[in-house]
Protein backbone atom coordinates (compact mmCIF):
# COMPACT_ATOMS: atom_id res chain seq x y z
CA UNK A 1 0.00 0.00 0.00
CA UNK A 2 2.85 2.18 0.84
CA UNK A 3 4.08 1.62 -2.44
CA UNK A 4 1.10 2.37 -4.60
CA UNK A 5 0.72 5.69 -2.19
CA UNK A 6 4.09 6.32 -3.36
CA UNK A 7 4.05 5.52 -7.01
CA UNK A 8 0.74 7.95 -6.69
CA UNK A 9 3.09 10.73 -5.88
CA UNK A 10 2.39 11.10 -1.91
CA UNK A 11 5.19 11.71 -0.27
CA UNK A 12 4.26 10.39 3.17
CA UNK A 13 2.13 7.49 4.12
CA UNK A 14 1.38 6.49 7.72
CA UNK A 15 -1.39 4.54 9.23
CA UNK A 16 -3.28 5.12 12.63
CA UNK A 17 -5.77 2.47 14.67
CA UNK A 18 -9.13 3.81 14.25
CA UNK A 19 -9.75 4.83 17.98
CA UNK A 20 -11.88 7.43 19.93
CA UNK A 21 -9.50 10.82 19.78
CA UNK A 22 -9.02 11.96 23.29
CA UNK A 23 -6.37 15.17 23.94
CA UNK A 24 -6.71 16.06 20.28
CA UNK A 25 -10.55 16.12 20.36
CA UNK A 26 -10.07 18.79 23.80
CA UNK A 27 -7.91 20.75 21.82
CA UNK A 28 -10.08 21.32 19.16
CA UNK A 29 -13.42 21.71 21.52
CA UNK A 30 -11.21 24.25 22.98
CA UNK A 31 -10.76 26.23 20.00
CA UNK A 32 -14.31 26.28 19.46
CA UNK A 33 -15.66 27.11 22.76
CA UNK A 34 -13.29 30.31 23.34
CA UNK A 35 -14.90 30.72 19.45
CA UNK A 36 -11.18 30.98 17.84
CA UNK A 37 -12.94 29.96 14.63
CA UNK A 38 -14.38 33.39 13.95
CA UNK A 39 -16.46 32.97 11.09
CA UNK A 40 -15.96 29.55 9.90
CA UNK A 41 -19.06 28.28 11.31
CA UNK A 42 -18.43 24.29 9.49
CA UNK A 43 -15.78 24.13 11.83
CA UNK A 44 -17.94 24.20 14.81
CA UNK A 45 -20.73 21.96 13.14
CA UNK A 46 -21.01 18.02 13.96
CA UNK A 47 -19.08 18.39 16.61
CA UNK A 48 -19.53 14.54 17.87
CA UNK A 49 -18.40 13.28 14.96
CA UNK A 50 -15.10 14.19 15.00
CA UNK A 51 -14.07 12.11 18.01
CA UNK A 52 -13.59 9.01 16.06
CA UNK A 53 -14.00 7.81 12.21
CA UNK A 54 -16.00 4.77 13.24
CA UNK A 55 -19.57 6.72 12.18
CA UNK A 56 -21.97 7.21 10.37
CA UNK A 57 -20.65 10.35 9.02
CA UNK A 58 -17.65 8.48 7.94
CA UNK A 59 -17.18 4.81 7.98
CA UNK A 60 -19.26 2.67 10.43
CA UNK A 61 -17.07 -0.08 11.20
CA UNK A 62 -13.74 1.65 10.55
CA UNK A 63 -10.54 0.00 11.88
CA UNK A 64 -7.70 1.75 10.44
CA UNK A 65 -7.15 5.25 8.86
CA UNK A 66 -4.62 5.93 6.28
CA UNK A 67 -2.95 9.17 6.20
CA UNK A 68 -1.02 10.35 3.17
CA UNK A 69 0.78 13.86 2.29
CA UNK A 70 1.31 15.32 -0.69
CA UNK A 71 4.11 18.07 -1.15
CA UNK A 72 3.28 21.12 -2.62
CA UNK A 73 6.08 23.28 -2.38
CA UNK A 74 6.30 23.94 -6.29
CA UNK A 75 9.43 24.35 -8.35
CA UNK A 76 10.21 27.65 -9.65
CA UNK A 77 7.53 27.93 -12.43
CA UNK A 78 8.92 30.78 -14.61
CA UNK A 79 12.56 30.34 -16.47
CA UNK A 80 12.50 34.19 -17.33
CA UNK A 81 12.46 35.19 -13.55
CA UNK A 82 8.70 36.82 -13.54
CA UNK A 83 6.80 36.49 -10.86
CA UNK A 84 6.70 32.84 -8.96
CA UNK A 85 4.81 34.35 -5.71
CA UNK A 86 1.53 36.03 -7.10
CA UNK A 87 0.74 39.33 -9.27
CA UNK A 88 3.38 41.40 -9.44
CA UNK A 89 3.02 43.45 -6.24
CA UNK A 90 1.28 40.66 -4.21
CA UNK A 91 1.85 37.65 -2.32
CA UNK A 92 -0.19 33.95 -3.03
CA UNK A 93 -0.40 31.90 -0.01
CA UNK A 94 1.87 28.64 -1.98
CA UNK A 95 -0.77 26.32 -2.02
CA UNK A 96 -3.13 28.31 -3.88
CA UNK A 97 -0.87 29.70 -6.88
CA UNK A 98 -2.04 27.41 -9.22
CA UNK A 99 -5.12 24.79 -9.86
CA UNK A 100 -7.63 23.86 -7.18
CA UNK A 101 -6.21 20.55 -5.80
CA UNK A 102 -8.95 18.91 -4.58
CA UNK A 103 -9.82 17.68 -7.61
CA UNK A 104 -6.55 15.64 -8.42
CA UNK A 105 -5.43 14.78 -4.84
CA UNK A 106 -9.38 13.28 -4.71
CA UNK A 107 -8.63 11.43 -7.68
CA UNK A 108 -5.16 9.99 -6.46
CA UNK A 109 -7.14 8.86 -2.98
CA UNK A 110 -9.76 7.07 -5.09
CA UNK A 111 -7.17 5.15 -6.55
CA UNK A 112 -5.48 4.06 -3.07
CA UNK A 113 -8.62 3.41 -1.60
CA UNK A 114 -9.55 1.06 -4.76
CA UNK A 115 -6.24 -0.52 -3.89
CA UNK A 116 -7.07 -1.65 -0.12
CA UNK A 117 -10.40 -2.83 -1.06
CA UNK A 118 -8.83 -4.92 -3.78
CA UNK A 119 -5.67 -6.54 -1.46
CA UNK A 120 -8.01 -6.59 1.74
CA UNK A 121 -11.91 -7.27 0.41
CA UNK A 122 -12.93 -4.60 3.09
CA UNK A 123 -14.07 -1.10 2.37
CA UNK A 124 -11.97 1.83 2.32
CA UNK A 125 -13.40 5.47 1.48
CA UNK A 126 -11.52 8.00 0.42
CA UNK A 127 -11.61 11.50 2.95
CA UNK A 128 -10.19 15.24 1.39
CA UNK A 129 -11.67 18.18 3.05
CA UNK A 130 -15.19 16.31 2.98
CA UNK A 131 -16.20 14.93 6.36
CA UNK A 132 -15.38 16.10 9.79
CA UNK A 133 -12.21 14.39 10.63
CA UNK A 134 -9.50 15.86 12.39
CA UNK A 135 -6.93 15.91 10.05
CA UNK A 136 -3.72 17.09 11.82
CA UNK A 137 -4.30 14.23 15.07
CA UNK A 138 -4.90 11.50 12.47
CA UNK A 139 -1.94 12.72 10.82
CA UNK A 140 0.19 12.53 13.90
CA UNK A 141 -1.00 9.36 15.26
CA UNK A 142 0.11 7.62 11.71
CA UNK A 143 3.34 8.97 12.17
CA UNK A 144 3.12 11.25 9.30
CA UNK A 145 4.13 14.32 11.10
CA UNK A 146 4.46 15.97 14.42
CA UNK A 147 1.78 19.06 15.43
CA UNK A 148 4.36 21.92 15.55
CA UNK A 149 3.79 25.05 17.59
CA UNK A 150 2.49 26.64 14.52
CA UNK A 151 -0.30 24.01 13.86
CA UNK A 152 0.95 22.64 10.96
CA UNK A 153 1.67 19.19 10.62
CA UNK A 154 5.48 18.76 9.89
CA UNK A 155 7.04 15.25 8.35
CA UNK A 156 10.68 15.48 9.01
CA UNK A 157 12.36 15.83 6.03
CA UNK A 158 9.57 17.05 3.78
CA UNK A 159 8.58 20.06 5.92
CA UNK A 160 4.89 21.73 6.78
CA UNK A 161 3.91 22.38 2.90
CA UNK A 162 1.93 19.40 2.07
CA UNK A 163 -1.74 18.54 1.73
CA UNK A 164 -3.11 15.67 3.54
CA UNK A 165 -5.77 13.48 2.86
CA UNK A 166 -6.63 9.81 3.56
CA UNK A 167 -8.39 6.54 3.51
CA UNK A 168 -10.74 5.31 5.92
CA UNK A 169 -11.01 0.98 5.77
CA UNK A 170 -12.45 -1.10 7.71
CA UNK A 171 -9.19 -3.21 7.13
CA UNK A 172 -7.25 -4.16 9.84
CA UNK A 173 -3.72 -2.64 9.17
CA UNK A 174 -0.68 -2.82 11.07
CA UNK A 175 -0.23 0.87 12.91
CA UNK A 176 2.80 3.00 13.08
CA UNK A 177 3.95 5.12 15.68
CA UNK A 178 2.36 8.31 16.83
CA UNK A 179 5.01 11.37 16.09
CA UNK A 180 4.91 13.53 19.13
CA UNK A 181 5.98 17.59 18.86
CA UNK A 182 10.08 17.90 18.14
CA UNK A 183 9.88 21.99 17.95
CA UNK A 184 12.25 21.98 21.12
CA UNK A 185 12.83 25.39 22.45
CA UNK A 186 12.37 26.77 18.88
CA UNK A 187 9.81 29.55 18.70
CA UNK A 188 10.30 31.05 15.35
CA UNK A 189 6.87 30.25 14.12
CA UNK A 190 5.26 32.32 16.96
CA UNK A 191 7.77 35.23 16.47
CA UNK A 192 7.35 35.44 13.11
CA UNK A 193 3.26 35.95 12.66
CA UNK A 194 2.45 39.49 11.91
CA UNK A 195 -0.52 39.78 13.36
CA UNK A 196 0.22 38.24 16.71
CA UNK A 197 -2.10 35.54 15.94
CA UNK A 198 -0.59 32.78 17.92
CA UNK A 199 -2.42 33.03 21.63
CA UNK A 200 0.23 30.85 22.88
CA UNK A 201 2.62 27.91 21.31
CA UNK A 202 -0.19 25.49 19.62
CA UNK A 203 -2.89 27.72 20.03
CA UNK A 204 -3.55 29.85 16.96
CA UNK A 205 -6.52 32.58 17.06
CA UNK A 206 -8.15 31.71 13.93
CA UNK A 207 -9.69 35.44 14.06
CA UNK A 208 -6.59 37.78 14.00
CA UNK A 209 -4.84 34.68 11.18
CA UNK A 210 -3.93 36.93 7.63
CA UNK A 211 -5.10 33.49 5.86
CA UNK A 212 -8.79 33.35 7.58
CA UNK A 213 -8.70 37.03 6.91
CA UNK A 214 -7.81 37.25 3.42
CA UNK A 215 -9.66 33.83 2.65
CA UNK A 216 -12.23 32.76 4.41
CA UNK A 217 -13.61 36.16 6.18
CA UNK A 218 -16.46 38.18 4.43
CA UNK A 219 -16.83 41.32 6.24
CA UNK A 220 -14.03 44.38 6.28
CA UNK A 221 -10.73 43.52 7.99
CA UNK A 222 -10.61 44.40 11.73
CA UNK A 223 -8.85 48.05 11.08
CA UNK A 224 -5.74 46.76 13.99
CA UNK A 225 -4.81 43.68 11.64
CA UNK A 226 -4.73 45.69 8.18
CA UNK A 227 -1.33 46.58 8.04
CA UNK A 228 -0.48 42.89 9.27
CA UNK A 229 -1.80 41.64 6.03
CA UNK A 230 1.16 43.45 4.12
CA UNK A 231 1.57 42.24 0.74
CA UNK A 232 -0.62 39.14 1.01
CA UNK A 233 -3.10 39.04 -1.35
CA UNK A 234 -4.72 35.50 -0.65
CA UNK A 235 -3.04 33.32 2.60
CA UNK A 236 0.11 33.27 4.39
CA UNK A 237 3.20 31.12 4.69
CA UNK A 238 5.01 33.87 7.05
CA UNK A 239 4.60 30.66 10.30
CA UNK A 240 5.83 27.87 7.87
CA UNK A 241 8.40 29.82 5.76
CA UNK A 242 10.42 30.16 8.76
CA UNK A 243 10.55 26.73 10.55
CA UNK A 244 13.48 25.14 10.05
CA UNK A 245 11.91 21.99 8.98
CA UNK A 246 10.85 23.96 5.74
CA UNK A 247 14.77 24.48 4.81
CA UNK A 248 15.66 21.02 4.12
CA UNK A 249 15.35 20.38 0.31
CA UNK A 250 15.98 16.65 0.57
CA UNK A 251 12.34 14.87 0.94
CA UNK A 252 11.18 17.58 -1.38
CA UNK A 253 9.53 15.99 -4.45
CA UNK A 254 6.45 18.30 -6.18
CA UNK A 255 3.62 16.79 -6.80
CA UNK A 256 2.96 18.00 -10.22
CA UNK A 257 3.40 21.49 -11.68
CA UNK A 258 -0.31 22.34 -10.45
CA UNK A 259 1.02 24.22 -7.68
CA UNK A 260 3.21 26.58 -9.64
CA UNK A 261 1.85 29.67 -9.98
CA UNK A 262 -0.71 30.36 -12.88
CA UNK A 263 -0.08 32.02 -16.35
CA UNK A 264 -3.32 34.30 -14.89
CA UNK A 265 -1.83 35.48 -11.85
CA UNK A 266 1.88 35.75 -13.58
CA UNK A 267 0.82 38.19 -16.02
CA UNK A 268 -1.12 40.87 -14.01
CA UNK A 269 -0.43 43.38 -11.73
CA UNK A 270 -2.58 43.60 -8.35
CA UNK A 271 -3.64 47.01 -9.18
CA UNK A 272 -5.57 45.67 -12.42
CA UNK A 273 -7.82 42.91 -10.12
CA UNK A 274 -10.00 46.33 -8.86
CA UNK A 275 -11.14 46.68 -12.13
CA UNK A 276 -12.92 43.08 -11.72
CA UNK A 277 -16.67 42.64 -11.73
CA UNK A 278 -18.12 39.52 -11.21
CA UNK A 279 -18.08 38.47 -14.27
CA UNK A 280 -14.42 39.11 -14.73
CA UNK A 281 -13.99 37.79 -11.29
CA UNK A 282 -15.67 34.14 -11.86
CA UNK A 283 -13.34 33.95 -15.44
CA UNK A 284 -9.76 34.60 -13.60
CA UNK A 285 -10.92 32.26 -10.93
CA UNK A 286 -12.42 29.45 -12.38
CA UNK A 287 -10.27 26.31 -11.05
CA UNK A 288 -8.38 28.78 -8.87
CA UNK A 289 -8.71 28.18 -4.92
CA UNK A 290 -8.54 32.35 -5.02
CA UNK A 291 -12.54 31.88 -5.95
CA UNK A 292 -13.16 31.14 -2.21
CA UNK A 293 -13.77 34.56 -1.00
CA UNK A 294 -15.94 35.86 -3.84
CA UNK A 295 -15.12 39.24 -6.25
CA UNK A 296 -15.53 41.16 -3.09
CA UNK A 297 -13.11 39.64 -0.70
CA UNK A 298 -10.78 39.65 -3.07
CA UNK A 299 -10.86 43.01 -4.30
CA UNK A 300 -10.93 43.75 -0.72
CA UNK A 301 -7.30 42.36 -0.25
CA UNK A 302 -5.79 43.53 -3.38
CA UNK A 303 -6.85 47.15 -2.12
CA UNK A 304 -4.98 46.05 1.60
CA UNK A 305 -2.12 45.42 -0.34
CA UNK A 306 -1.94 49.00 -2.15
CA UNK A 307 -3.01 50.67 1.25
CA UNK A 308 0.36 48.97 2.89
CA UNK A 309 2.14 48.97 -0.54
CA UNK A 310 0.91 51.40 -2.96
CA UNK A 311 2.10 54.80 -4.28
CA UNK A 312 0.08 57.75 -5.25
CA UNK A 313 0.32 56.07 -8.69
CA UNK A 314 -2.48 53.63 -7.79
CA UNK A 315 -4.90 56.41 -6.56
CA UNK A 316 -7.09 57.21 -10.11
CA UNK A 317 -7.51 53.34 -10.48
CA UNK A 318 -9.13 53.12 -6.41
CA UNK A 319 -10.63 56.64 -7.19
CA UNK A 320 -12.53 55.22 -10.27
CA UNK A 321 -13.19 52.13 -8.02
CA UNK A 322 -14.89 54.01 -5.42
CA UNK A 323 -16.95 55.66 -8.21
CA UNK A 324 -18.61 52.78 -9.02
CA UNK A 325 -18.62 50.67 -5.98
CA UNK A 326 -21.87 49.17 -4.52
CA UNK A 327 -19.85 47.13 -1.92
CA UNK A 328 -19.37 48.43 1.35
CA UNK A 329 -16.78 46.05 2.52
CA UNK A 330 -14.57 46.88 -0.75
CA UNK A 331 -15.68 50.71 -0.55
CA UNK A 332 -14.55 50.47 3.13
CA UNK A 333 -11.41 48.86 1.99
CA UNK A 334 -10.76 51.36 -0.77
CA UNK A 335 -11.49 54.53 1.40
CA UNK A 336 -8.81 53.15 3.95
CA UNK A 337 -6.05 52.70 0.76
CA UNK A 338 -6.21 56.48 -0.05
CA UNK A 339 -5.94 57.28 3.33
CA UNK A 340 -3.05 55.38 4.02
CA UNK A 341 -1.41 56.22 0.60
CA UNK A 342 -1.97 59.80 0.82
CA UNK A 343 -0.56 60.29 4.68
CA UNK A 344 2.54 57.94 3.05
CA UNK A 345 3.23 60.43 0.15
CA UNK A 346 2.49 62.98 2.74
CA UNK A 347 5.18 61.96 4.89
CA UNK A 348 7.57 61.48 2.13
CA UNK A 349 7.76 58.36 2.51
S1 LIG B 1 -0.52 32.04 8.51
FE1 LIG B 1 0.47 34.05 8.81
S2 LIG B 1 -1.00 35.25 9.96
FE2 LIG B 1 -1.63 33.10 10.14
S3 LIG B 1 -0.65 32.39 12.00
FE3 LIG B 1 0.78 31.92 10.33
S4 LIG B 1 2.14 33.71 10.24
FE4 LIG B 1 0.35 34.30 11.44
S1 LIG C 1 9.26 27.21 13.54
FE1 LIG C 1 10.11 26.10 15.27
S2 LIG C 1 8.46 26.12 16.81
FE2 LIG C 1 7.55 26.66 14.86
S3 LIG C 1 6.77 24.75 14.03
FE3 LIG C 1 8.84 25.03 13.20
S4 LIG C 1 10.18 23.95 14.64
FE4 LIG C 1 8.22 24.21 15.66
Amino acid sequence: MRARASELGFVRTGVARAQVLTEDFARYEAFIEEEMHGSMGYLAERREARRTVDTEAILPGARSVVVCAIDYRAAPATANGANEKGPQGAVIARYARGQDYHNFVRKKLRRLAEFVRQETGCEARPMLDTAPMLERAWARLAGVGFVGKNGCVIAPGVGSFVLLGSVVTTAELVADEPMESRCGACTLCLDACPTRAFVRPFVLDARRCVSFLTIEHRESIPVSLREGVGDRLFGCDDCQDVCPYNQSKSGHKPASSQFSLGERWASRTVESLLAMDERAFEALTLGSPLGRPGRDGLVRNALTVLANTGTVAHLPAIERLVASETSEVVLDAARWAIERIRERAARGA
